[in-house]
Parts: C-alpha cells; sequence; structure tokens
C-alpha cells in the first residue's frame, strides 16, 4: 500500500504486542511510529522472561531489530506516555496519525491488601522480576531476601522467581504458598524443571498428610495428587544451591508480622478449605491462624494496568467497547471506550496485556497483536489517510524538545547495543552487561552519536 491508503499508526508500548501490531500494519504499508517508556524495545521479554532463556529472548531480540529496520517503522524509546509523563494521551491523539494503539502491559501492581505489607521485605513479583533483569529504576535496588522467603501464588512467575531465589541468591529455603490446593497449582509442568532438583520432598510429603483430609473432602485422593506433582520433577536442571524448596496449601496471608524495626519477620496464616464451584473449587477460610516464620514475602499473584496513563479505566482493567461487532476478532474488544459518553474513544485500540493483563505468554501477547492489526486496518480500511509520517513526526519531536525529553531512535539503540556488548563490567545472573540506570545509558548513546 503506498500514497493516500497508508495510515499513520501510532503503537505505545514495544512488547510483544505492540511489537506485532507494529510488524503487521508496516506490512500493510501504513506507517507506523512506536514510543516505548523503556529505552529498549522488547517490554517483559526484555525485563521479564527469565535470564537463562538465551534462545528465547535472542530468538525474540532478533526478530525485533528486524522489523525495526523496516524504513515504515519509526521507533522512539524513552518516551513515557501518561499525565504528568513525557506525552499525555490526549496530545498522542492530537499529532494527526489515524489510530493509536496502547500496548503498554500491565504496568500497576495490585494492592497486597494485607495488613503490614509497608513492611521491610515484602515485595511484588513484578518488581523483583525487573530487578533481576536490571530495569532501569530497579536493576540498582537493593531487595533484601533474607534466609527463609515466602512467595504467594503458584503460577510460572512463582517459578522464575524461585528459580532466581534459588540459583543465584542461594536462600535457605522457598516455600510457595497456595489459597488452593495442589490440584489448582497453575505453573507449566516444563518450568519446574527450573527448580525441582531442589524440591524438599520430604517436607512435600509431609505438607501433603497436613490437608489430606481437606482435600478428601472435595474429592481429590491426596496420595494420587501427591504423585501427579511430584512425577513433574523430572528433567530438573543441575543443583547448583542447597535452597530446599516446598509447598504449604490451602493458606492465606492474613498479616505481615514485624520486628522493632518493621522488618518482616513472618505471616499470619488462615487455613482454608476447598468447596466445589461448579466444574471448579474455592478456596473458604476456616478462621484458623497461625504464625508461618519467614523473612521476606513475593506476592506472585498478578498485575493490573496503570490507572494513571489517562485511559478510560474501571477495575483492575482498561475499559473496552461493550457493543459487539459480529467481526472476527471482534472489534469492540480492542477498542478503548468512554463509559461516562458511551462512545468508543474514536481511533484508540488496546492490545495484550494492557487488554488483558497478566494473561498469556509472548505467544498469547503477539496473537492479540496481530488481531488487534486486524481490527485497526478495518478501522482504517474507511478512512481517509490523515497527516504524513514526516508531519505526525516533527510535530512529535517538537512537543519532546519543549518536554526536555530524551527519546533515543534505533541508531541509539545500536549504539548502546554496541557499548554493552563491549564492556567489561559485571555479567552475575543475566549472562550480559546491562546498564543499570538510564542516565547511564543515555549518555553512552549522546556520546556515541555526536
Ligand atoms: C515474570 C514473567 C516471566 C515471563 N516469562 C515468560 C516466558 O518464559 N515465556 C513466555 O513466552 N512468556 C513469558 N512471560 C509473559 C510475557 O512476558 C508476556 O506475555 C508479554 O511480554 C506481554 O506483552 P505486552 O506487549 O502486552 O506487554 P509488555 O511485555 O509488558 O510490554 C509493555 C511495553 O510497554 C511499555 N510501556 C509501559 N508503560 C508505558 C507508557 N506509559 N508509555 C509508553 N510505553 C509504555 C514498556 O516499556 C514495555 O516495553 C513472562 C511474564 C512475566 C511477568
Amino acid at each position: 500500500m503506498s500514497g493516500k491508503n497508508a495510515h499513520v499508526v501510532i503503537v505505545a508500548g514495544a512488547g510483544p504486542a505492540g511489537m506485532a501490531v507494529a510488524g503487521s500494519l508496516a506490512k500493510a504499508g501504513h506507517e507506523v511510529i512506536i514510543l516505548n517508556r523503556d529505552i529498549k524495545f522488547g517490554g517483559l521479554a526484555e525485563y521479564g522472561i527469565f535470564p537463562a532463556k538465551l534462545k528465547l529472548r535472542g530468538g525474540l531480540k532478533k526478530q525485533y531489530w528486524d522489523m525495526l529496520e523496516q524504513p515504515n517503522i519509526h521507533y522512539l524509546g524513552n518516551v513515557s506516555i501518561g499525565n504528568g509523563k513525557d506525552l499525555t494521551v490526549e496530545e498522542l491523539r492530537g499529532l494527526g496519525a489515524s489510530a493509536v494503539v496502547f500496548s503498554i502491559g500491565a504496568q500497576g501492581t495490585k494492592a497486597i491488601g494485607v495488613e503490614g505489607d509497608s513492611a521491610k521485605g515484602v515485595y511484588h513479583a513484578k518488581d523483583v522480576v525487573y530487578h533481576f533483569n536490571r530495569l532501569p529504576g530497579f536493576g540498582d535496588r537493593p531487595f533484601e531476601m533474607g534466609k527463609h522467603v515466602a512467595v504467594i501464588g503458584v503460577g510460572d512467575v512463582m517459578v522464575d522467581i524461585a528459580h532466581w531465589l534459588i540459583r543465584y541468591k542461594k536462600v535457605e529455603r522457598v516455600t510457595a504458598i497456595a489459597r488452593r490446593g495442589p490440584v489448582e497449582r497453575k505453573y507449566n509442568p516444563k518450568e519446574i524443571r527450573m527448580v525441582c532438583a531442589n524440591m524438599d520432598l520430604e517436607g512435600i510429603t509431609a505438607e501433603f498428610a497436613r490437608i489430606k483430609d481437606r482435600l478428601a473432602a472435595v474429592g481429590q485422593n491426596a496420595d494420587e495428587v501427591l504423585k501427579g506433582l511430584t512425577d513433574e520433577f523430572t528433567k530438573c536442571e543441575p543443583k547448583v544451591s542447597e535452597t530446599k524448596m516446598g509447598f504449604k496449601f490451602l493458606a492465606s496471608p492474613k498479616r505481615i508480622l514485624v520486628d522493632a524495626n518493621n522488618r518482616m519477620r513472618g505471616l499470619e496464616m488462615e487455613e482454608n478449605k476447598l468447596e466445589p464451584k461448579g466444574e471448579d473449587t474455592a478456596a473458604v477460610g476456616l478462621k484458623q491462624y497461625y504464625e508461618f516464620p519467614c523473612d521476606s514475602v513475593v506476592f506472585a499473584v498478578g498485575d493490573k494496568v496503570d490507572e494513571t496513563v489517562g485511559l478510560p479505566y474501571k477495575n483492575g482493567v482498561y475499559v473496552t467497547c461493550p457493543n459487539k461487532t459480529g467481526n472476527d476478532p471482534d472489534d469492540s474488544l480492542f477498542q478503548a471506550y468512554d463509559e461516562a459518553s458511551g462512545k468508543i474513544v474514536e481511533g484508540v485500540f488496546l492490545a495484550g496485556w494492557a487488554r488483558k493483563a497478566s494473561e498469556g505468554l509472548v505467544g498469547v501477547a503477539k496473537r492479540d497483536g496481530d488481531w488487534c492489526a486486524e481490527v485497526v486496518s478495518r478501522y482504517l480500511s474507511g478512512r481517509t489517510a490523515g497527516s504524513q509520517a514526516k508531519t505526525v513526526l516533527d510535530k512529535l519531536h517538537t512537543l519532546l524538545k519543549d518536554r526536555k525529553s530524551r527519546p533515543v531512535d534505533v541508531k541509539g539503540l545500536r549504539v548502546l547495543e554496541a557499548a554493552e556488548k563491549a564492556h567489561k563490567g559485571a555479567s552475575d545472573c543475566i549472562g550480559e552487561f546491562k546498564f543499570a540506570t538510564n542516565e547511564e545509558m543515555l549518555d553512552v548513546i549522546e556520546r556515541g552519536k555526536a
């Protein structure tokens, strides 16, 4: 496509979803401007996926570099959208692009909502993950984990956190804590291979004996479930520490217990039982409480979107249009919607974890981006193209200059990559050197381009 049918689309957020939207729309001949909060592209593919997954990370990185080399994709990193940020949503919409896609992920943190959660030693999983992946702002922050760490949640993120604690922090004990039972565990059996060499089988067997009757009450046979869980401990990665990992099931944290210095010393837990809920089960508190000693706790219970961005927001998600169109994929699912006026926010779309927080792996985010691009293409096909890419980019650069923002283009990224590769600094668990702060990166980029 060229000429009058080529539209300019702005994609905010360069994670797997945004990169998919950009790639598809660029392939269709549109001009795409990508604006990303982080200097580097990739989102959680760069700052979330466990560092040791070199093949997955390397493959995605290569794919994204190739995409950014296309002449109709214009990348600017270090540009945050939101109130009080580099640009507001309204300023972005006013730049003259035909559509704006928000693929900014789920950057909000769910309130822990447990008394005492401001104590030292209480962490959100995303912050810990950003820390060990060296996202500026998190990489050089101290995370004091102590000897015994409780991780709340039994999904893949819990496994990644446990992996880091076992392999790199070499703590004494990690306990994954689940509101429900072992049958309702959420992690992928393949992921558990990263940590299964450190499983405390005796402790796990004792835990099953402790909850046996409560499992039987909902028709679950503890011996069979234990066998199913431990049978997955195959092809374990070689053991590199003496950390012991275990589980605590049917337990909800109620209160953070602290010492005189507001440093965590344990959790107050409530015992739960299971009750059938349709095909599934629900945890029901038994009002029986006990103390669980631990030095730190990581809440790995999913994220929510950032409500301060300025997009219509309700109950942890950005609001999408309730009126189905019948198209496949359905346009309404990707269109931002203003409930106050009862209208879609014209030309504003959502994709990936910004649309469905914490849902699925990279493949799911990519597919969501592809679907969103289909919906945007449909939207554009009925319209005459507006401003040219150069006009939109000129306006954008003027605004960013006014704000004293320091955007980073692909040329700058290349300078940064070369500098990081050439650096002799420590690489520790991430297996590569990364500058810890935006300032250092910007300094290298601006000197390299001068
Ligand atoms: C700990 C963890 C481990 C994971 N491990 C795996 C794995 O091993 N394999 C796998 O396939 N998947 C894994 N995933 C899932 C995968 O990372 C996600 O599915 C995917 O990254 C979601 O893509 P996204 O583009 O929607 O959001 P994100 O990846 O979060 O990207 C969002 C992008 O938006 C930018 N942004 C944020 N706010 C703004 C703003 N206000 N303005 C402008 N830009 C903004 C960010 O800089 C970022 O680049 C993991 C996820 C987590 C949390």
